[in-house]
């Protein structure tokens, strides 16, 4: 038998999942609705992509199109972001930036391999995550520490 998920059986199912999708720190999402952080982090990275698509199957098909493109948005904001504190030399709010739009490309990602009935998706030929991964290692030229730490961490997301 399959572990139950506390998140999936929650009566607020829906607003937690909106939540998550908006950006929320699971953390933040658990404690308001009195559930595990580690319940949370599994149902977000687990669950939440098959409940995208299961609510588009179903009825909820206009409410899941909402959460994709809420997705989106934010992945917008977060480059808008990244562009803005390269600009103004923001390392600190760049390295923010380039981690929550990695969140959103995983996420995406995701749920582009759940339509394709993909098991694994590869970031690395999505020309989105590419063109974003030129963007980031070219702002951080100048800055030979931080830019060599960002290619070490790009090379280990793409490996593991
Ligand atoms: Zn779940």
């Amino acid at each position: 038998m399959p572990r139950r998920c506390t998140v999936c059986d929650h009566p607020h199912r829906h607003s937690i999942d909106e939540a998550l999708v908006t950006g929320a720190p699971y953390r933040t999402v658990a404690k308001r609705f009195e559930l595990s952080a580690s319940a949370m982090y599994r149902h977000k990275t687990e669950h939440l992509p098959a409940r995208l698509l299961q609510a588009r199957e179903v009825e909820e098909a206009a409410s899941a199109d909402d959460l994709l493109d809420q997705v989106r948005n934010l992945q917008a904001h977060a480059l808008d972001i990244l562009e803005r504190a390269e600009k103004s030399g923001d390392l600190r709010t760049a390295l923010a930036a380039i981690s929550q739009a990695r969140g959103n490309l995983e996420l995406l990602g995701k749920l582009a391999g759940e339509l394709d009935e993909r098991p694994v998706v590869n970031l690395n030929v999505s020309p989105e995550w590419l063109e974003l991964r030129t963007v980031i290692v070219g702002a951080l030229e100048p800055h030979p520490a931080a830019h060599r730490a960002v290619l070490r961490a790009l090379e280990g997301a793409g490996n593991g």
